[in-house]
Parts: structure tokens; C-alpha cells; sequence
């Protein structure tokens, strides 16, 4: 009974439209040019939420333009100039240096050193920086002395730009990926525009294995989208 309780009005509603239909009030005509309507409405409809949804998820044409995509794919172009580095040694930090030739882009150093501020501030220090910008020949250098697979070719690191570094922190563990810093960096580090460039599962898009340490700076607004997304570079820019 609760059954027929709920098809009666559909039934009622056939009833009166076949009724209409019958009596010629509504045509076959208006039939198909309403199904028409509905169907291309639908359709718009779609197209605008599919355009929505690109323009939330994928990089816009400003940060195409502007972002550097650095893979063995994509190598900087030769006689590539990065932007002005400032030399870390020189400048008031609140994170400590493995050597004391580390070189940034200043806007890069700014942010990293605002990030590693509110670390502190939340009690959290040691962090180490252990390597930033790189020449081509010092990445021609490495480059040969590692075993094969382990540095990038000459022209394919991102150390090349100024906008990336490397970092660690004393452990006992022996690994950086299981300290607190690192659960930290990984936590906050889109706040200040950096990313984690090579993250685990992502191997086969990055061509890179799981780097805890190394970061990449994209901007803040680009940082907390790719975060939100969890996108990697490569998949942010369609590349
Ligand atoms: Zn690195």
C-alpha cells in the first residue's frame, strides 16, 4: 500500500500529460523542442561548471608564463641568467648553513627565512640548509661524481634557478623525512610559497625520487593551490 501511495501521483501526472497529448493541447512538436531545450541546457550548464572547475584546478596563463618548469624534459634554456643572489652566510637567518657559499634568490631567501621564523616561534629549530643555488658547472661537477640516477643533468636541476634549496635536521633517526621539521615543512610550507617538489607516489610524474628535503619556491598563491590540489609542478602546468 505505501508503495502504490508513492507511485499514484506519478501515475495521476502520466495520466493528465497523456490526456494533453491525446486532446492535441500538447504536440509531438512541443514535445521535442522541449527535450531539445532541456538537453542543450544541460549541456551549457556542464561547459560552464568544466570551465569553473579548469580555472580552479589547473595554473592560470599568467603563472604558465611565469612559472619555471625545470625537468630533464624541460632544461633551462643555455645561457639561462638566474635573478640576483644573495649570499646566506651574509644575512641574519634563523635557520643554520651546512656551508658557507649558499646562494638565493633574495625574494626566495626572504620567504624561506619567514618560514623558518615561524618554525622557531613555534619552538621548532635546527634546521640545516645543506645546498641552494648551483652553477652549471658545479652541477656539471656533481653531476659526474654521483652514481647514475642520483644528480640531474647539467641545465635539468632546479638548483640552476636560485628558487630551490635543500634542507635537513640533526636526527637520531638518520632520516630527515621522519623528523619533526621535516612533518613541519610539510605542514606549512605552502604558507611561505614553497613546495615539496618530489613527493612520495609521485615518482613517475617528477621523474625524481622522494625528496623530503628539496624545495621549491612558486609563490604563495601558486604554493596553496598546488597544496589544495596536491599536484605536483609537472601536473599543475600540464607539462
Ligand atoms: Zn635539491
Amino acid at each position: 500500500m505505501k508503495k502504490l501511495g508513492c507511485l499514484l501521483p506519478i501515475i495521476v501526472i502520466i495520466l493528465i500529460i497523456g490526456g494533453l497529448i491525446y486532446t492535441g493541447v500538447i504536440t509531438e512538436t512541443m514535445l521535442y523542442s522541449w527535450a531539445d531545450r532541456g538537453l542543450s541546457g544541460a549541456i551549457g550548464l556542464l561547459q560552464s561548471l568544466q570551465d569553473e572547475l579548469r580555472s580552479k584546478t589547473g595554473a592560470t596563463e599568467e603563472e604558465k608564463a611565469s612559472l619555471l618548469l625545470v625537468n630533464a624534459e624541460h632544461p633551462l634554456p643555455d645561457g639561462y641568467e638566474p635573478a640576483p643572489m644573495v649570499r646566506l652566510f651574509d644575512q641574519k637567518r634563523h635557520f643554520l648553513l651546512a656551508r658557507d657559499d649558499l646562494y638565493l634568490t633574495e625574494e626566495v631567501f626572504e620567504a624561506a627565512n619567514r618560514m623558518f621564523k615561524a618554525a622557531e616561534d613555534e619552538g621548532l629549530n635546527g634546521f640545516i640548509m645543506t645546498s641552494a643555488y648551483r652553477s652549471r658547472d658545479k652541477q656539471e661537477e656533481i653531476y659526474q661524481e654521483s652514481a647514475a640516477g642520483l644528480a640531474q643533468k647539467p641545465g635539468c636541476s632546479e638548483h640552476e634557478t636560485g628558487l630551490a634549496f635543500d634542507v635537513t635536521a640533526r636526527t637520531s633517526t638518520g632520516s630527515f623525512a621522519y623528523t619533526e621539521q621535516c612533518r613541519w615543512l610539510l605542514a606549512h610550507c605552502h604558507e611561505y610559497g614553497f613546495i615539496q617538489r618530489y613527493p612520495e607516489g609521485k615518482e613517475s610524474i617528477t621523474g625524481i625520487s622522494y625528496e623530503p628535503w628539496h624545495y621549491r619556491y612558486v609563490g604563495v598563491e601558486t604554493a596553496k593551490k598546488m597544496k589544495r590540489l596536491g599536484v605536483t609542478l609537472e601536473e599543475y602546468l600540464g607539462g
